[in-house]
């Protein structure tokens, strides 16, 4: 007999060393975290405040804010209060480039308030300042017990770093081409500044180490190398996507390989947002590649056709957005009301070809009637027809039935 096909599943987890930022775990087996940053001002705390708990209810389980000013470093604890009178308990990292070393010295409450330091290697100092500027940050660390994440990224690489490999590069009988030189050199800077901050103090379980590249090709070569390298626990995420479905489909793919095959501990989509649009889509996006990967469950998906020349009216794919929609603003409610709400699956059809098969596969699924079908929508609860729906408030029962169907 033929044998039958078995459905594809992710590689174990790479092993990696677990690293604690305030409640949230990340690496050493934990769920992979989802995060994101904001792009207000950090000058600004109510601004800020207020996109940090959009992020966080939106799903974000980490949120990073940029720390580049003095002003910046002083706002930081004005922002954790705010967000404590607020109920929002997400942890809060700093972003610092340049500055760093100086602004953690300067405002003791910024290095309190914050849960976790980003450093960039490529841009905390250079030529014999650069260990110095480095270790000030790692001593900070150290002092404040924070973890830090030494995040490497392709538009900063350390140049002095890319010279010795160039040099290095001159003595080899097959010399690398200049990309192999620049991944190497990434790679090299986040492991290298890895081991210094060992030496300096801070413990493993406080390191996270990222080497973020904007091509998909390299981000996928450069995750798997530094992975078979190092136990650090790896934050991941193709830098500078880009905008819309370009940025969505770059960071899925790059993403998805790596995650594919075991890598990556937490993860940030990078969107640039349509102008005055939400920054929440990242985070949608991020819980959507981690779900329908099936690594994680954060909300009930819904299964929709594509819809075709045998569907009637936009009505199906006006359904089909009214229960997403219905979905994620109830979800709040839900995941505190109703445990494993997330896991459920629904299905929203145009017609009978593929309705009622793709329904009985969901907790819950309409078929709505295409072109020359009766006026039904029947409806399938469990694998079973439950009912038939018809008229003009199909979407209204039909998102009455979801509603029973969860509190049940
Ligand atoms: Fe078209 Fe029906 Fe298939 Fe939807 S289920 S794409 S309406 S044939």
């Amino acid at each position: 007999s033929t044998p039958k096909p078995r459905a594809a599943e992710p590689a174990s987890r790479r092993p990696s060393v677990g690293v604690q930022i305030g409640k949230v775990t990340v690496g050493g087996g934990a769920p992979i975290v989802v995060q994101s940053m904001t792009n207000t001002d950090t000058e600004d705390p109510v601004a800020t405040a207020k996109q940090i708990a959009e992020l966080a209810r939106a799903g974000s389980e980490l949120v990073r804010i940029t720390v580049n000013t003095p002003a910046a470093a002083a706002a930081v604890p004005r922002i954790a209060e705010r967000l404590a009178m607020m109920g929002v308990e997400v942890p809060i990292i700093g972003d610092f480039h340049y500055n760093g070393h100086q602004l953690l010295e300067q405002e003791p409450a910024c290095a309190e308030a914050l849960a976790k330091y980003r450093i960039n290697p490529g841009n905390v100092g250079f030529g014999k300042k650069k260990d110095a500027q480095f270790g000030a940050i790692i001593e900070k660390a150290i002092q404040y017990g924070k973890p830090v994440r030494i995040g490497a990224n392709w538009g900063s690489l350390d140049q002095a770093m890319v010279a010795t490999l160039m040099d290095e590069n001159h003595t080899r009988a097959e010399p690398w081409d200049a990309g192999h030189v620049a991944r190497e050199a990434l790679i090299r800077s986040a492991l290298d500044s890895a081991v210094l901050a060992e030496r300096i103090g801070l413990p493993r379980e406080r390191i996270i180490l990222s080497c973020k590249v904007s091509g998909v090709q390299e981000l996928i070569a450069v995750y798997r190398d530094i992975a078979a390298r190092c136990d650090y626990a790896l934050h991941l995420g193709l830098t500078e996507a880009g905008m819309g479905s370009k940025g969505i489909t770059a960071s899925s793919a790059a993403l998805a390989v790596l995650l594919q095959e075991g890598i990556g501990d937490t993860i940030r989509i990078s969107l640039t947002p349509e102008p005055g649009a939400s920054r929440t889509g990242e985070v949608i996006v991020a819980q959507e590649l981690l779900q329908t990967m099936g690594l994680r469950s954060f909300t009930p998906l819904v299964t929709a056709c594509p819809g075709c020349g045998r569907t009637t009216s936009e009505f199906f794919q006006e359904l089909a957005k009214t229960v997403q929609e219905h979905v994620r603003e109830q979800m709040p409610l839900w995941r505190v009301k109703y445990d494993g709400v997330e896991n459920l699956t629904l299905a929203v059809m145009g017609c009978v070809v593929n309705g009622p098969g793709e329904s009985k596969h969901a907790n819950i699924g309409i078929s709505l009637p295409g072109n020359g079908e009766a006026p039904a929508a029947p409806v399938f609860i469990d694998g079973e027809k439950a009912m038939t729906l018809r008229g003009e408030h199909i979407a209204s029962e039909f998102v009455g039935i979801l509603d029973d169907y969860v509190a049940r």
